[in-house]
């Protein structure tokens, strides 16, 4: 059994998911689950609804049409016969849709964002089985959320191990090939529930775990784990290969091209991952796995934008100790504050921080009233794995390096824009 995972942006349009069926023919000779998630940028239209939903229902019809308007041109492009089932399938999925808008009564938002939400993926396979079965590709559409199960901590989702192995391994019977849906589950009381934003690359692994499978592959727009994120610098290079533990690391960083719960199922089965580009599936791409040493031996680059420094001191020049720093942390998490790097020296403690729920005014109330603290905004927090001298020199060229740490492996720099 191997396990293939497609992104939005690789299933953005008809021509990417007729794409899908020529990758298939390189799987001809073994079972395969297909993991799917929400196609282009449909998860952040559907965030459009949910807070139209909440905040301002004149334009809650609006932003619904564009959602069934791009998933109708998609079907259009795919399915010539306009009488095809399909089109009333997801014509019914949109009706459900519309039908939990009417009726909810549910003030909670993470609830509400979550059956809302999973619409993304629920069509997006659709489309995508039917597609396959209509091309000849002989496949079994299953809810993920009949097999992932989690607590009901709705958007972040922890997922129950045991309930879902049992249920994977009941649903899905060898020699058969399934699409189902990434980044989504359910609770005990079957409401829907995520796994965090880009989560599907995690259903792909919690698949590939509890089916002991060969292989997982995420298919991607991008020829495979890049040494640097080509949208923020020049020259990035492929890597062919790393350890587990080096792609925990870069993830533990802040790259972004696998979701970081991803790895420790797959490492702890010593499943390989393979990372490959969707345009050119016969090119090698990236594998990680067991013992792979980092190939080529290269400095690898990331860099975490928009944080916000913030420099505290004691009121009365006192040594910022264990007491302080416990409760700085308490506030942090009181404030669901993320903090991405730390430095302590006598008097004054550093963080950078991501400030992701708009929490950062309420924290400065609590931080000033006990600490003098000052805090710059827009920083931008480098790291480097692997990296070398003149690695080091090109991150620090024309930029003022606010912070800087060095160990053994990896250097950080925190730098104003
Ligand atoms: N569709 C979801 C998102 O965009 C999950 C994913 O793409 O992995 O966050
Ligand atoms: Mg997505």
């Amino acid at each position: 059994m191997k396990i293939l995972k497609f992104g939005g942006a690789a299933i953005k349009d008809g021509r990417s998911i007729k794409n899908i069926v020529k990758i298939l023919q390189i799987y001809k000779d073994s079972e395969v689950v297909i993991v799917i998630s929400a196609m282009g940028k449909t998860t952040n239209a559907l965030e459009k609804v949910i807070s139209c939903y909440f905040n301002s229902k004149s334009k809650l019809q609006s932003a619904l049409q564009e959602i069934k308007k791009y998933h109708n041109s998609i079907l259009l492009e795919l399915f010539d016969d306009e009488n095809h089932k399909i089109f009333s399938s997801i014509d019914k999925l949109f009706k459900d849709l519309q039908m939990f808008l009417n009726l909810n009564k549910s003030p909670n938002y993470n609830y509400v964002y979550d059956q809302i939400i999973c619409f993304g993926e629920l069509v997006s396979t659709k489309i995508i089985s039917g597609y396959l079965n209509h091309k000849g590709w002989k496949n079994s559409l299953l809810d993920a959320r009949d097999m992932i199960k989690t607590n009901n901590n709705y958007r972040r989702a922890k997922v129950d191990w045991n309930k879902t192995k049992e249920k994977i391994i009941s649903l899905i019977k060898k020699r058969e090939n399934i699409v189902t849906q990434g980044y989504i589950a359910s609770d005990s009381n079957n409401f829907t529930t995520t796994l965090g934003r880009e989560g599907s690359d995690y259903s792909a692994a919690i698949f590939g775990y509890c089916l002991n499978a060969q292989s997982v592959c995420v298919w991607k727009d991008v020829p495979g784990i890049l040494n640097s994120d080509p949208r923020y610098f020049k020259n990035s290079i492929l890597l062919n290969s790393l350890s587990y533990e080096e792609a925990i690391e870069l993830s533990y960083y802040g790259a972004s091209v696998i979701h970081p719960k991803t790895l420790q199922p797959l490492k702890r089965k010593e499943i390989p991952l393979y990372v490959k580009s969707f345009f050119k599936p016969n090119e090698k791409g990236t594998k990680v796995g067991k013992n792979l040493s980092l190939n080529p031996d290269i400095p690898c680059y990331i860099i975490r934008k928009n944080q916000i420094l913030i420099s505290i001191s004691s009121l009365d020049f006192s040594y910022i100790l264990e007491d302080n720093i416990y409760q700085i942390f308490k506030l942090f998490n009181q404030n669901k504050i993320k903090v991405n790097l730390i430095q302590n020296s006598a008097i004054t403690f550093i963080v950078c921080v991501e400030d992701i729920n708009d929490n950062l005014n309420n924290l400065l109330i609590d931080l000033k009233a006990k600490y003098n603290v000052n805090i710059y905004k827009k920083v931008n927090i480098y790291s480097i794995r692997n990296y070398n001298e003149s690695a080091i020199k090109k991150i620090e060229k024309n930029k003022k390096i606010l912070v800087k740490q060095i160990t053994q492996k990896t250097v950080q720099m925190v730098s104003q824009e």
